[in-house]
């Protein structure tokens, strides 16, 4: 029997003994040491890749084995020198796709460190957050509702604790967790009710355990791997390039038969074509895509990293350009989330508080005057609305106050240390014994507390529900009774606030009670009024998204008239209007598609609400991005198109849920995540229609070629080496071309539509017809000048590899005339001179120019070739032109292919 199975008979204390831990949690440096010693809270190490390994994997595909084995070939036929070419050429693509792919690979990793799960644990004495993969055993770690158990964990302290089990047991209720220590020591697992265990979630209340496994020592451990970074599995883009590329190799495997069929009918010797064969068959097969599409796909997603988004899946990327909805919460996204207390409503009298952000400095006036001493019903808000919750304050590193928990509650705790109350003080005088926590649908919180003239309890939460629950008031001379009329008066001051945009919260208090029955029959202790001012970015960014047509939809569980406030601040309900969640409710399916068009503020919503509006905008056949927090989110952030969790104030669960993880918890940053995954659409297509408009040209020589009787126009060398020279570093530079500037402002793109749209592919096809024709002919010219067949050969070779460099800088942009900024790349600047550089080498340098079946060209042919390469450009410009679709708002040029 493992020794983990006895932790759940040993009582608390003995269990932290044995661990050598204690209430403070372990010290820095132990916890560092046993780090060190035990190792990370991982299962099994994800396999890694070595170098090496990459470097040999080059030489295992099919085609690199056929070439060498052409290579082998020439050596036979006494070709030493053209053997020798291939083998430098088999060398050097080698030797870019161990490049390409060792850096995809670095650039997963670094993606997949960045997405690691936190754990909040206590040591040295104070709550701090470190990635989970950290945790030792020993480690006190604390739960609340939506996290994830991060190990295996003996519990210590739990108020209503609950934890799906699921993904452990199958159980799919869950099941309820207390610290107290089981007697019989063969429990079966789903019985172990004072233990909580790795890969499960707790669904509702708080705990704090001790770690007493970790890693693969885990429960866990041994059957399943946890759901971390980012998943792998094919994009859609990636499935249309698989099927794509078989159609390419199909149809290069029928040139290349034809080509033989035609050179052995000729005459020609077998083992020479077939080694031209395999050259022609090499360069078709578009080996080096994976790679470079996994590249720039990395090298969006850390772009969208350092904006700080973070994606789960690579395909949401792509998701992500069609996003025509995106539906935002208010609290912490839309706003700033430094609440501040602004007014405070008490004993029949307004008090104004002053000071602002969390720094906790300001006082308490009342019509203009500085109060001295603060009533008694104020000092109840301000103690009531300490005790009640979960957030404290602490001094950052930079001396700024910050909050650790939620900033609504942080807000109280500062207005009541504007007061002069010590929270600390305050919760060692009544310690809390019961709590019945936030959650978005009941919109309050309880908590029971034992004090010295017996059990207190106190909530806070949105007014009308905890009015509700009033039957008394707290007057300046004590407790009177509290009638309906009573309550309707209290909410009217609360909507008048509201309606200022201020998030107003009512606080109240119940001597004697069991915590069951503290929500009624409560005394009503005030109201607090904060603000909660929109983000400055936001309002811009909601312009933004105005102008990149997409629509910007509110949604809150905050009060009507405070969601409208706000709303109207970001310029939104501007021509849509307001909704609550009650009257969602009401809605048929059929009506509530036809409101979800003019809706743009949500307010009062709950969890549930927002799937019904997410499912009617995708019927409506939008594309949409919704953010959301809690546990009760996951369902419509796994409904929506793109699923958005916060990264601070985010749960566990809904970050499982997501597709992308704001670190920031800030709207603008969906924005450019919603504009990079555009413009990296844009760049996969330019290089994508590049390299395919390039294949097609090459194809297209031979294959025409072939057909009309013509010798080969390109020795098997040359082929290979046009392919080295679009394959390699000129796509790669497409690939990171800086996005347009007028990505966000256009419209979204139909999701319907792939990236082989009709547009693209008819610019593709137009592009390599353009190309074979043009070099088929300069040779037929050149054959028909006289010249002999190398020279024509090495002629049209020249032109070739000049007119894919044009083409480069025309696929810069699918739209913008290329005479625009033409030389706006550096990247591919650098790749075609180096090519260029290369090219005049094969040509030139005697030696290598006969491996290469070259002849030295006069400086008119030079003149000749360069000036057939550039026909290209005007003809790939009409078909941008004519093949582009155009948008009335930006006049003249046309924003996408269509
Ligand atoms: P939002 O969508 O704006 O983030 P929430 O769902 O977080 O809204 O909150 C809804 C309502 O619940 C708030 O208007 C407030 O009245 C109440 N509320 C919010 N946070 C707390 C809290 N920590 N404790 C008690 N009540 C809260
Ligand atoms: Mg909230």
């Amino acid at each position: 029997m493992k020794q983990t199975t006895v932790w759940h008979a040993l009582p608390p204390e003995e269990v932290l003994e044995r661990l050598a831990s204690g209430p403070a949690g372990l010290t820095a440096s132990e916890a560092e040491r046993r780090l060190r010693e035990q190792g990370g809270n991982e299962l099994a190490a994800p396999v890694r890749h070595p170098a090496w390994a990459l470097l040999l994997r080059q030489f295992r595909n099919v085609l690199t084995l056929l070439l060498l084995g052409a290579a082998l070939l020439s050596l036979l036929l006494g070709h030493r020198s053209e053997a020798a070419a291939i083998a430098v050429i088999v060398l050097l693509s080698a030797t870019l796709g161990f490049a390409q792919e060792y850096r995809a690979e670095g650039a997963m990793r670094a993606l997949r460190r960045l997405a690691a799960p936190k754990a909040r644990v206590v040591r040295d004495g104070s709550e701090i957050d470190i990635a989970a993969r950290n945790l030792v055993p020993g480690d006190l770690v604390l739960l609340r509702a939506g996290d994830r158990v991060p190990a295996d964990i003996r519990l210590t302290r739990g108020a209503n604790l609950r934890v799906d089990e699921a993904a452990l047991t199958g159980e799919s209720v869950p099941v309820a967790k207390e610290p107290a220590t089981l007697r019989a020591k063969d429990v079966p697992l789903p019985e172990r009710r004072c233990m909580a265990y790795a890969g499960t979630v707790a669904a509702a209340g708080r705990g704090q355990g001790v770690v007493v496994a970790t890693g693969m020592a885990t429960e866990f451990g041994g059957i399943a791997s946890l759901l971390t970074g980012i998943e792998p599995g094919r994009t859609p883009l990636q499935k249309d390039l698989d099927r794509l590329a078989r159609i390419l190799a199909w149809a290069g495997l029928a040139v290349v038969m034809l080509v033989a069929a035609f050179g052995v009918f000729q005459g020609a010797p077998l083992l020479a074509t077939l080694v031209f064969g395999i050259a022609l068959a090499v360069a078709i097969v578009p080996e080096a895509l994976p790679a470079v599409l996994t590249i720039s796909l990395a090298m969006g997603l850390k772009r969208m990293a350092r904006r700080h988004a973070l994606m789960r899946r690579l395909s949401i990327v792509e998701t992500l350009g069609c996003v025509s909805v995106i539906c935002a919460d208010k609290t912490g996204t839309l706003t700033q989330d430094e609440m501040t207390v602004r007014r405070i409503f008490a004993a029949g009298e307004m008090l104004d508080v002053t000071g602002s952000g969390f720094e906790p400095v300001g006082d308490f006036r009342c019509g203009g005057s500085s109060v001295a001493s603060l009533p008694e019903a104020v000092n109840e808000v301000l103690r009531a609305g300490v005790l009640a919750s979960d957030a404290r304050m602490y001094r950052g590193q930079d001396g700024r106050w910050c909050v650790r928990g939620d900033p609504t509650e942080g807000a109280l705790v500062v207005a009541a240390m504007k007061a002069g109350l010590a929270p600390s003080d305050l919760e060692a005088g009544l310690p809390r014994v019961g709590e019945i926590p936030f959650t978005s649908e009941s919109r309050r919180m309880t908590t029971l507390h034992r004090g010295p003239a017996g059990p207190e309890a106190f909530s806070k939460g949105a007014p009308e529900v905890v009015l509700h629950g009033c039957t008394a008031w707290l007057a300046g001379e004590g407790e009177r009774a509290l009638d309906p009329e009573g309550v309707e008066s209290i909410l009217k001051i609360a909507h008048a606030m509201a309606a200022e945009g201020l998030r107003v919260l009512a606080l109240a208090r119940k001597k004697g009670t069991r915590l069951e029955d503290a929500e009624h029959g409560m005394t009503f202790l005030g109201l607090a009024a904060m603000i909660d001012p929109p983000r400055p970015e936001a309002k811009s960014a909601v312009r933004t998204c105005r102008d990149a047509g997409i629509r910007v939809v509110m949604v809150t569980g905050d009060h009507p008239l405070t969601a409208r406030a706000v709303g109207g601040e970001l310029g939104l309900l501007e021509s849509g209007r307001l909704a609550t969640g009650a009257e969602v409710e009401l809605l048929s399916r059929e009506e509530l598609e036809d409101q979800v068009e003019v809706i743009e503020v949500y307010a009062r919503m709950l969890p549930a609400q927002k799937l019904r509006v997410v499912e009617a905008l995708q019927r409506r056949g939008h594309v949409v991005a919704m953010t959301g927090d809690g546990i009760n989110d996951a369902p419509a952030l796994k409904r929506a198109d793109v699923g958005v969790a916060m990264g601070i104030n985010g749960t566990d669960v809904s970050r499982e849920a997501a597709d992308v993880t704001l670190i920031d918890d800030n709207f603008a940053s969906i924005v450019a995540a919603v504009e990079e995954g555009r413009g990296i659409f844009d760049n996969t297509r330019k290089y994508l229609t590049y390299l395919f408009t390039s294949n097609i040209g090459e194809i297209g020589l031979m294959g025409a070629a072939a057909v009309l009787g013509f010798p080969m126009p390109l020795t098997a060398v040359q082929i290979l080496y046009v392919n080295l020279a679009t394959d390699g570093l000129p796509a790669l530079a497409l690939a990171a071309e800086p996005s347009d500037p007028c990505v966000m402002r256009r419209p979204p793109r139909d999701p319907k539509t792939g990236i082989f749209s009709r547009g693209a592919v008819s610019l593709m096809l137009l592009g390599g017809a353009w190309s074979a024709t043009a070099n088929l002919g300069l040779m037929a010219w050149a054959l028909a000048g006289g010249r002999s067949l190398p020279e024509a050969r090495t002629l049209t070779f020249v032109s070739l590899v000049l007119m894919e460099f044009f083409k480069a800088y025309c696929f810069r942009s699918p739209l913008r005339p290329v005479l625009r900024s033409p030389f706006g790349n550096l990247w591919l600047n650098l790749a075609v001179l180096w090519e260029l550089l290369l090219l005049f080498m094969v040509v030139t340098v005697p030696g290598l120019s006969r491996s290469f079946g070259g002849f030295p060209l006069t400086h008119e042919d030079w003149a000749v070739a360069l000036l057939m390469a550039a026909t290209i450009v005007p003809v790939v410009e009409a078909g941008k032109w004519g093949f582009g679709e155009r948008d009335t708002r930006l006049p003249g040029l046309p924003v996408r292919l269509t």
